[in-house]
């Protein structure tokens, strides 16, 4: 899935005043933007900031599989809690009483489930395919992003412990697709998989090996590839010898406006500067360009970001590079929590007089930027690219 922030030039960890939000997530080499060595994911610094979990919510078989009883007993001070169902749990999902710790929230607390119903669905933009994820929410808290929406608003990571389950599911659609009979955007030989729609796999990798199994599972699989879009950068994943079987899209966009939007991610600067060290350890990667936000400036912005993409990244990652690009969408739900916590971040992201609204099938009353106008700023979003990074191949933009 997704896109993802942080605020002004502050790396202090009070981000707006708001302690909750916690510090950047361990990472990042000042100076350098370059990631650190190799550490063992699941105990590295990054984790400890990131999760300092407290409270595991689980169902009783969730808690006593054996994934469920790893994570447990990597977090021997944590609560844990037995619960019906991973979803719709009292206090927790949903907005009550929650909004000025949710981001708390997100970094102490975990849900150990089961994924009921696996499905693999058609898709053709981002990927063919979007793959049953091996969990649902996030330990970052990027102020658009559209996981939420469907949860309740304190949406910390689920993790679906029946990874086996999953990764049968997975070798059968596989097997059953044979060989891509045509070229398409996606990839030219690979189905392509999306393992991460809702959450960051990269997260993911730090609580458990959901991703790693995943990872390792698309290795066997010739005719597929699995891809996930990240903002966090997590050199656990750098061992994990994916053998070109995998795609990293490392999600970029402006640094002033991810530090106002992308809350706990890695900075954009560490993302572009760890796609070399994902390109040698074996990974394909691409880049998001998302989401764009329409604000004052904002084409001078993203011309120097591809500026700085163009001047960073080593020709070998150019060489194998693509985007796509994907213009924000919005939601009247949303933008009235980030009102309770983060009203900065609304200035830029609900800007009506730019946006038409649609309402879904659930009754959420999403936006977007309006048609004209979106047309023309993903027009103007082409040739920056086109003037600017001429190497990067836009894969879609919508
Ligand atoms: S990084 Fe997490 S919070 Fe940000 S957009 Fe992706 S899933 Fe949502």
């Amino acid at each position: 899935m997704h896109h993802p922030a942080g605020p002004p030039d502050d790396d202090s960890g009070t981000l707006f005043g708001l302690d909750a939000l916690g510090p950047r997530p361990a990472g990042a080499s000042p100076g350098t933007g370059r990631p650190p060595r190799a550490e063992p994911h699941l105990d590295s610094a990054a984790a400890r900031r990131l999760l300092p979990v407290r409270e595991i919510f689980a169902e009783p078989a969730a808690a006593a599989s054996p994934r469920g009883r790893q994570i447990i007993a990597r977090h021997p001070g944590a609560r844990v809690t037995p619960v019906r169902s991973h979803w719709n749990i009292p206090g927790l999902h949903g907005n009550e009483g929650s909004v000025e710790r949710w981001v708390r929230i997100k970094g102490e607390t975990l849900v150990l489930g089961e994924k009921k119903t696996l499905a693999t669905r058609p898709n053709g933009r981002s990927a063919d395919w979007i793959a049953p994820g091996t969990s649902n929410g996030c330990a970052m808290a990027c102020a658009y992003c559209y996981v939420p929406r469907r949860k309740g608003y304190a949406n910390p990571v689920t993790v679906f412990t029946n990874i086996d389950r999953i990764l049968a599911h997975l070798a059968r659609h596989v097997a059953g697709q044979g060989r891509k009979p045509e070229p398409n955007q996606c990839d030219p030989e690979a189905w392509v998989y999306d393992i991460g729609e809702n959450g960051d796999c990269s997260v993911d990798a730090l609580i458990c090996d959901n991703t790693a199994d995943l990872v390792h599972a698309f290795r066997q699989w010739p005719t597929a590839k699995a891809s996930f879009a990240t903002k966090f950068v997590n050199p656990g994943l750098l061992a994990l010898d994916p053998r070109g079987r995998t795609r990293v899209r490392f999600s970029v966009m402006p640094p002033d406006d991810s530090r106002l939007l992308d809350v706990r991610t890695s900075p954009v600067a560490e993302r572009v500067a760890a796609a070399a060290d994902f390109l040698d350890a074996g990974y394909e990667v691409h880049f998001n360009l998302s989401p764009v936000v329409v604000r004052p400036g904002w084409e001078g912005a993203w011309a120097e970001l591809l500026d700085h993409l163009d001047d960073v990244l080593p020709p070998r990652v150019k060489r194998q590079a693509a985007a796509e690009v994907i213009m924000l969408t919005h939601n009247r739900e949303l933008h009235e929590v980030n009102l309770g916590w983060h009203p900065r971040a609304e200035d830029v992201l609900w800007r009506p007089e730019l946006q038409q609204a649609k309402r879904s099938q659930n009754g959420a009353l999403n936006v977007r930027y309006r048609d004209g106008a979106k047309g023309e700023a993903v027009r103007t979003l082409r040739s920056l690219v086109e003037a600017r990074a001429p190497w990067l191949r836009v894969r879609y933009a919508f």
